[in-house]
């Protein structure tokens, strides 16, 4: 972000103002915690703040400070849409395209107040007035950080802050592992541990806060795993009967694909999760080194993301989806042949 950005956001900032923040549809970690943290430190400096997510998040975000006071667009749409149109400043935060907002879309689209974007995606749309964007960022937490140091308010960071960022760069990070943490990601979340981030707290609120059913779904999905050596490449398959059967609940299958990705010698992940509700099929895609699902996804299934970690989805149906994903892979075969 340049200087001159930099100075009009200080000097809006510098009286109290009304505003929203608002985190990308299904929000994970990252969303809720750069959401929550941005939020924390703007009502420290006494601004009216709300974040409005699109829809509902998994349970296991749900013991961040102040997480309750999050609105969901979905269940409280008309005071959502007074704040959104009353609101002097609208941060939008881990996402790069207002279509990744779902029905707050038009709203947003529609409202007067000042945009700011902050977000790591790659091809980020150019909606906000003000932009913070950079694709080599481990996660929108740690840009939420720099944000604040670029703001001269790093002494305002307090546990609440500290503990939404660490959480966010945490997940976004895949706890530390992914090529996107470097030693400014480690500083940072060493900083955040000193202003009250309790990290050992903060991993089993997360990882250790399994339900029995959400486990036997796990084995059901490595049960499917199902691997194409010549291309290096492993895929999970998840019918709604499946989750179904297990009970499923939102975030249940968060992370499963990773474990495709944990095969020696694969360098592409992905899982197909039927969705009846939706009526589509939800693609998660991970990678490791140059092979790119940011432009995978945007090719062949309608989303995006990052080089290393993208999302998309399908309206055909699950057998028909696996038979095209299978039918793309030798337009990739220069990255992904051994
Ligand atoms: P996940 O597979 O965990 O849902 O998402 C991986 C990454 O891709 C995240 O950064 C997420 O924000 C992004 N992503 C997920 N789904 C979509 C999508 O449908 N469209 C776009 N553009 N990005 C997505
Ligand atoms: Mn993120």
């Amino acid at each position: 972000m340049n200087t001159n950005d930099i100075n009009s956001i200080k000097s809006l900032l510098s009286s109290p103002k009304a505003i929203v923040i608002i985190p990308h549809k299904n929000p994970d970690g990252d969303a809720i915690g750069s959401t929550l943290g941005l939020y924390h430190y703007l009502k420290k400096r006494n601004h009216r703040a709300t974040i409005i997510a699109p829809n509902d998040y998994p349970d296991f975000l749900k013991w961040m400070p102040d997480e309750a006071s999050i609105l969901k667009y979905d269940a409280n749409t008309s005071q959502c849409d007074e704040l959104i149109t009353n609101a002097e400043l609208i941060f939008t935060l881990d996402f790069n395209s207002l279509s990744r907002i779902g029905q707050l879309e038009e709203p947003v689209k529609m409202a007067n107040g000042i945009k700011i974007m902050i977000d790591h995606h790659q091809q980020p749309d150019d909606y906000a007035k003000y932009t913070y964007s950079d694709v080599k960022m481990s996660s929108t937490c740690e840009m939420v950080y720099n944000f604040i140091a670029m703001l001269d308010d790093i002494d305002k960071i307090d546990s609440d802050i500290a503990t939404c960022l660490y959480t966010g760069i945490m997940t976004d990070t895949g706890s530390f592992r992914f090529p996107s943490t470097t030693s400014a990601t480690h500083h940072i979340i060493g900083n955040l541990i000193e202003k009250g981030a309790r990290n050992s707290d903060i991993h089993n609120n997360i990882y250790d806060t399994n339900s029995y059913e959400r486990l036997q779904l796990l084995g059901r999905a490595l049960s499917n795993l199902k691997v194409i050596p010549e291309y290096r490449t492993a895929y999970i398959t998840l019918s709604q009967e499946e989750l179904n059967t297990f009970n499923f609940k939102k975030g249940d299958t968060e992370g499963f694909v990773n474990y495709g990705l944990s095969l020696k010698g694969i360098i592409f992940a992905a899982i197909f999760i039927e969705n009846h509700q939706e009526n589509i099929i939800k693609i998660s895609l991970r990678s490791k080194g140059n092979f790119s699902v940011n432009q995978l996804s945007r090719s062949h299934f309608e989303g995006g993301g990052h080089t290393n970690a993208a999302g998309g989805k399908s309206d055909l149906s699950l057998s028909d989806t696996i038979d095209k994903f299978i039918s793309i892979l030798p337009q990739y075969k220069q990255d992904l042949k051994a």
